[in-house]
């Protein structure tokens, strides 16, 4: 039987639903959340502004859509029985499988029936006196709860262009993460899109094939490599099937939770002979290769990276037949692998189709958005849809958007105007009982994999409460000011953390969003995981109890 100290008590007079637990958010974190706070036998609400479960894979349907992690990486490890029922369509799994394959999951377990959907958090409250958290949604409804958990997603806060004219255009414009659920049909169609990060380097060569023309409008040339995705047999899903407890413990082996482990030579001290066929094989392999399969000190020296940036610069000129808009692709302002780096398939060669137009932003400003279209500052450019392509305002963006508010009605939004205070990621500096699955300052990497770190660490810590009877956890400042410190500290040799990008907070379509902050722990995750453990074997004594 679980222990029911947590439960809070419920007084009848009280209209306000009354639940051990809440969480924010009904995608892959949320989703397991919810199966382990059952599992403790706390009675558990789970809010999604959603109309389904899914997150990510309920919001993105635009085409191309598909994740870069191996697909057989990507899912849940928790259950021998899914593992088993589940087979993987393709190596990169497309947007809807991967929906369907988290449709089984909430079937499965029965998820939905403790989940609201529709629902949008907009505040939420700490009563002091009560011990507990009052939510309100959009709608004005009211929940209260010992236990906050934030399960909202690194990439959910969309955020559209801050281009004057915005609301004017008379035809279809969509954001790739709040696409509509029937297709888009772009036949005979003029289309722009602004953007050329992860989402329009997916979407760009399938539009082109459909539609009449594309129009491209690029501030900042994104780094991309092949994805190489191919389908998955019968015969071949049931080998991997048969592996996944290696491949599961080969993914908690590696810093970011992927199958792929750098190689530990120094770039220079290679011959280049050698160095360009150990390129070209990670080029011409599935996955993230190339990027965490190559040399470890790509992402840190300056002079190896400058050497691989110019190895994948050949390729872009080698794939794109003009060589002026070859170069118009390549960044300039950032080496390879600096900012995340998107797969693609078939994106360079879009660029030699007869239908698609690359619009450089730095030469043509664009001025407005018109009701017929796009104005720079050389020509207005007339198109039936429009596609905003201008990503999210990451880690913390979702956050921001809900009034987070401690003892003294302390606001998260201000404690975090600088960057985000944590502990470990899992817990907010000075909000008791508030606790992130997936929280910033977490090790990130193949999400799902953190995901289910992070959901048992929690679980773990809701545990020992349970079995002290305790019913109030907060951090402790000094232990926050260390992780801190440990997080901005781990992040200094990266040349990645001298780059603008979502993973350093920057997003110029937010105000105040241009100054760089660290959001992860960008260490060694096998390090992270360590201490992890360490701190619960250790009997949680980082975390101040009532
Ligand atoms: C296009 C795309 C491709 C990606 N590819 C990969 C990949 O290859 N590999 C990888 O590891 N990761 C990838 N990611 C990251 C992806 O987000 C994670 O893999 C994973 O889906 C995150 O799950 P989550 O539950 O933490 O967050 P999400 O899936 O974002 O779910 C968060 C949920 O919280 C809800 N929510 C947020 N705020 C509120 C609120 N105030 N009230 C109510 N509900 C709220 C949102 O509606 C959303 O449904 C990709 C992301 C995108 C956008």
């Amino acid at each position: 039987m679980p222990d029911t100290l947590l439960v809070a008590e419920r007084p009848a007079e009280d209209q306000v639903a009354q639940y051990d637990a809440i969480v924010i958010g009904a995608g892959i974190s949320g989703m397991f959340m919810l199966y382990r706070l059952r599992e403790l036998g706390l009675i558990t609400r789970v809010f999604e502004a959603g109309t389904d479960i899914g997150g990510t894979w309920y919001w993105n349907r635009y085409p191309g859509a598909r994740f870069d992690s191996e697909s057989w990486t990507y899912g849940y490890s928790f259950s021998e029985e899914l593992l088993q029922e589940w087979d993987w369509k393709e190596h990169f799994s497309p947007q809807p499988d991967t929906l369907d394959y988290l449709n089984l999951v909430a079937d499965k377990f029965d998820l939905r029936r403790d989940m609201q959907f529709g629902s949008t958090v907009q505040a939420a409250h700490w009563d002091d006196a009560a011990g507990q958290w009052t939510v309100t949604l959009e709608s004005g409804e009211q929940a209260r709860a010992r236990f906050l958990f934030t399960a909202v997603g690194i990439l959910s806060a969309h955020t559209l262009p801050a281009i004057p004219g915005r609301e004017s255009f008379r035809g279809p414009a969509y954001h790739p993460a709040r696409w509509p659920h029937d297709p888009v049909d772009f036949t005979g169609k003029r289309v722009g899109i602004i953007g050329t990060g992860a989402t329009a380097i997916q979407a760009i060569p399938e539009i082109a094939k459909q539609a009449k023309h594309l129009t491209v409008f690029q501030r900042r040339p994104n780094w991309a490599a092949p994805l190489h995705n191919s389908r998955i047999g019968k015969e071949e899903m049931t080998a991997i099937t048969t592996r996944d407890d290696e491949i599961y413990a080969r993914c908690r082996d590696t810093p970011s939770w992927f199958i792929h482990k750098a190689d530990p030579r120094k770039t220079l001290d290679v011959a280049p002979e050698e160095r360009e066929a150990f390129w070209e094989k990670l080029y011409a392999e599935p996955g993230f290769g190339i990027w965490m399969g190559n040399f470890r000190d790509i992402l840190l020296d300056e002079k190896a990276n400058a050497a691989i940036t110019e190895f994948i610069a050949g390729k872009i000129r080698q794939r794109v037949n003009d060589p002026k808009i070859a170069d118009k692709l390549i960044p300039k302002d950032h080496g390879f692998g600096t900012r995340r780096v998107p797969l693609e398939s078939g994106y360079f060669e879009a660029y030699n189709r007869d239908n698609v137009l690359l619009v450089d932003l730095n030469e043509t400003p664009i001025e407005r958005i018109t009701p017929d279209g796009i104005e720079t500052s050389d020509k207005e450019y007339e198109f039936d849809i429009l596609v905003y392509a201008t990503g999210f305002d990451g880690v913390t963006g979702a956050f921001d958007r809900i009034d987070i508010r401690g003892p003294g009605g302390v606001r998260l939004r201000d404690v975090w105007a600088d960057g985000p205070r944590t502990y470990l990621g899992w817990m907010p500096e000075g909000f008791p009982n508030l606790l992130m699955v997936l929280g910033p300052h977490t090790a990130r990497g193949n999400i799902p994999r953190a995901v289910e770190h992070g959901v048992e660490c929690l679980s773990g810590l809701l545990e020992f409460m349970q079995a002290h009877n305790y019913t109030r956890v907060e951090t402790r400042p000094e232990r926050v000011a260390e992780w801190t410190e440990t997080v901005i500290k781990a992040s200094e040799p990266l040349l990645s953390s001298k780059v603008d990008s979502w993973q350093t907070g920057v997003n110029r379509n937010v105000e105040g969003r241009s100054v760089r902050r660290v959001l992860g722990y960008n260490g060694n995750g096998v390090h992270y995981r360590r201490k992890c453990e360490e701190i619960a074997n250790g009997g949680y004594r980082e975390f101040a109890f009532r």
